[in-house]
């Protein structure tokens, strides 16, 4: 007999200890998941709920080629988890896989795995080329400004696509300043004749010297000036969600600190690359931009 037809005894065990247990059509109607909004479009965060009939002891979802870290609220017997569809995502159909894990009441612990599918449409955001004219400097970069935009780029690649696991917002995302907004997400803009990418954050028109406040209770991950964003600071609110505050005059924080939503963590400016002082925000989930706006628009608990 060839080993091939005859798996040796450790490989059948592994196979059975790591296959999960799929619920029953009906084991799974007990299960309720919601998503919030209930309408996903492109360019979205997403909040989904779950609760479970069985105990569990964790529980993780698959979303969009992303690992969903979800935390458990005792109050209400729910499991949380930010998560967002990004910008490039096309219309259509998509998983939420779950993985949670329950106690087999033999002091050990048992797989369940579940499916639900929720549909995304096409976000509506405004394509409106806006005629900018920036300083020369950063359209054509000299040889010294080139190996500044390149830290920068280093500094966001090693920051901007961190997940820290553990949920550290608590309630609604609110306002960093309470002004009009003078740019919205998704809309094209043009510098100096050239299209750029999608305004991938929220602008809000303040002038220099307006404190500045923290959308939701998190870390102060980056607080340093960089080539484009000027005075940067970015809060870490976990689950993978993190919050960025461009163009500040000031900081009023430093990296490390713990802040808590609607605390004054610098104040606006217009350095870095802005045609002039106004507050740009901007919301990263894993690695992706999601529209600020539709973030507050969340009713979180
Ligand atoms: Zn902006």
């Amino acid at each position: 007999m060839s080993r091939r037809q005859a798996p040796s005894l450790n490989s059948i065990a592994v196979v059975i200890l790591f296959t999960p247990f799929v619920l029953t059509p009906a084991a799974a109607a007990n299960w309720t998941v919601h998503a919030q909004p209930t309408k996903l479009v492109n360019g979205a965060p997403v909040f989904f709920q779950v609760k479970s009939p069985a105990r569990l002891r964790s529980l993780s979802g698959s979303w969009l080629g992303h690992k969903v870290p979800f935390s458990f609220d005792a109050k209400s017997k729910t499991w949380y988890a930010l998560a967002g569809v990004s910008l490039e995502t096309a219309p259509g159909s998509y998983s939420l896989e779950l993985a949670g894990e329950t106690p087999d009441g033999n002091g050990g612990v048992k797989n369940l795995s579940l499916t639900r599918k929720f549909s995304v449409a096409r976000g509506k955001y405004p394509k409106i080329a806006v005629k900018l004219s920036v300083e020369g400097k950063f359209t054509e970069p000299s040889p010294e400004q080139q190996k500044e935009i390149a830290e920068g780029v280093q500094v966001k690649k090693d920051y901007l696509s961190r997940v820290t696991p553990e949920r550290e917002w608590s309630g609604p995302f609110t306002a960093p300043a309470d002004a009009a907004i003078s740019d919205v997400f998704g809309s094209e803009r043009v510098f100096n004749g050239r299209t750029s990418s999608p305004h991938l954050g929220l602008d809000f028109r303040v002038p220099s010297g307006t404190p500045v406040a923290a959308m939701n209770d998190g870390t102060v991950l980056l607080a340093r000036p960089l080539y484009f964003e000027g005075n940067f600071v970015v809060l870490d609110h976990g689950q993978g969600l993190l919050t960025l505050y461009l163009h500040l005059s000031e900081f009023k924080v430093k990296e490390g600190d713990q802040v808590k939503r609607g605390q004054e963590i610098g104040l606006s400016g217009g350095t870095g690359r802005a045609t002039g002082p106004h507050l740009h925000v901007a919301v990263r989930w894993q690695g992706t931009y999601l529209d600020p706006a539709q973030l507050m628009r969340l009713r979180l608990p």
